[in-house]
């Protein structure tokens, strides 16, 4: 095989064909656009992660009976 110091890989975020070494900062993005474009996609997913709440959604005065002592177990 010819030894090559850089082979190319498809960007991530347009597909253009952008060389994979050391000099390239932004691999495996053909440049900083395309970096940053993927990162803010990854920043908006994160941002729409449900929050869940602590799980108390449940108040207690609503199941009648609220000291939970006796509670049927059935
Ligand atoms: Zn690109």
């Amino acid at each position: 095989m010819p030894k090559t110091s850089s082979r190319l890989v498809a960007c991530p975020q347009c597909g253009k064909k952008s060389p994979w070494n050391p000099e390239n900062p932004w691999r495996p993005f053909c440049s900083e656009r395309c970096k940053t474009i993927d990162l803010a996609a990854w920043a908006n997913e994160s941002y729409r992660v449900p929050q869940q709440g602590g799980g108390d959604e449940i108040p207690d005065s609503e199941n009648g009976f609220g000291e939970g002592d006796e509670r049927p177990v059935s």
